[in-house]
């Protein structure tokens, strides 16, 4: 596991950091609780191991906070007592950790501990994936694919660098379901996903947003620049094979729509009218334009380009 040690010792950091390292873990560390926060916001950790005094700040406080803090919510927190403490052990749960060690620590009842933590952390992490990913295909699901596109929006409109979108959808899908069977159609939906997955960036958040209708965000990329890709993406995936049961194949096309945010579109989303549903709607109207213009085409958005 990847684990924070929060104490202002050095001594005592290095020391727990070796042991934990000798058990196979990874570890970083903070001196303080500020530092703690900030590692928190720039790296992800499964576990933090919270001295009891931190500097002028008590360890149960560091805690409180870490539980508050934007990409700390769900790490297991385990606080280190003193052996002389008999009487706060409530009050350590109540304020936010999840578990606390004695000091001087037993080597062999912090393995124990941090395996008991490792299976809530795994849990957290299928439960998390389960929620935010299409179990079809992998791809970001329609909730999460949202949440990170309301971020790369305002990410833009901080740094003024462009953002595209490209909405794709597969032509006549209805058909190959009707022709060769659903196990075809997922297989088909399976491929669009591997086929963009070879052509984006690493960047790039590819999201399903339904049955065969697919979304990708394209950070720091103009809207030309996302029609170029979506171009490759149409010639790919017409050239894609989807195997049938009984031997043979068939192929399909997709049909595109592009757009890109807009410079001063407001980031605030309030029922469905801010930059983000602004930016999809755009690539929304183009694709049903490719749609309309005959399919296996793509579309941008021609006020914006
Ligand atoms: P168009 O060219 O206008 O996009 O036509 P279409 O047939 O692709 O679109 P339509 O929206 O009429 O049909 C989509 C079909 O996709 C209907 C639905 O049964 C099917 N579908 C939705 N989700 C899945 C899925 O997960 N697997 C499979 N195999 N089919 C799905
Ligand atoms: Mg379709
Ligand atoms: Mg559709």
């Amino acid at each position: 596991m990847r684990i924070l040690v929060v104490d202002d010792s050095r001594m005592a950091r290095m020391v727990l950091c070796q042991q934990l390292e000798g058990l196979g873990h990874q570890t970083a560390f903070a001196a303080s609780d500020e530092e703690a926060l900030t590692r928190c916001r720039d790296e992800s950790f499964d576990v933090a191991l919270v001295d009891f005094r931190v500097g002028a700040m008590e360890g149960v406080e560091v805690c409180w906070h870490l539980r508050a803090a934007q990409g700390a919510k769900h790490l297991y927190l385990m606080l280190m007592i003193p052996g002389s403490i008999t009487n706060q052990f409530f009050e350590v749960v109540e304020n936010g950790a999840d578990e606390f060690l004695r000091k001087p620590l037993d080597l062999v009842w912090l393995r124990a501990r941090l395996l008991a933590a490792s299976r809530v952390v795994e849990m957290q992490r299928q439960l998390e994936r389960l929620a935010t990913t299409d179990s079809l295909t992998g791809a970001l699901n329609r909730g999460r694919f949202m949440t990170r596109a309301a971020g790369e929006v305002a990410r833009a409109q901080r740094s003024g660098q462009p953002l595209s979108a490209i909405m794709l959808d597969i032509d006549h899908f209805k058909k190959i379901n009707d022709t060769h069977g659903h196990a075809t159609g997922d297989e088909a939906i399976r491929s669009v996903v591997r086929v963009c997955r070879t052509l984006v960036r690493g960047a790039d958040i590819l999201g399903r947003l339904g049955g065969e209708e697919f979304a990708i965000l394209l950070p720091d990329t103009p809207q030309q620049g996302a029609a170029l890709l979506a171009e490759r993406l149409r010639v790919a995936l017409a050239a894609t094979e989807v195997r049938l049961p009984g031997g043979g194949a068939v192929t399909f096309t997709v049909s595109i729509g592009v757009s890109a945010l807009r410079p001063g579109e407001k980031a605030r989303e309030k029922a469905g009218e801010g930059a983000v549903s602004a930016l999809l709607a755009r690539a929304d109207e183009a694709l049903y334009r490719a749609k309309n213009g005959g399919r296996n085409r793509v579309v941008w958005d021609e006020a914006t380009a």
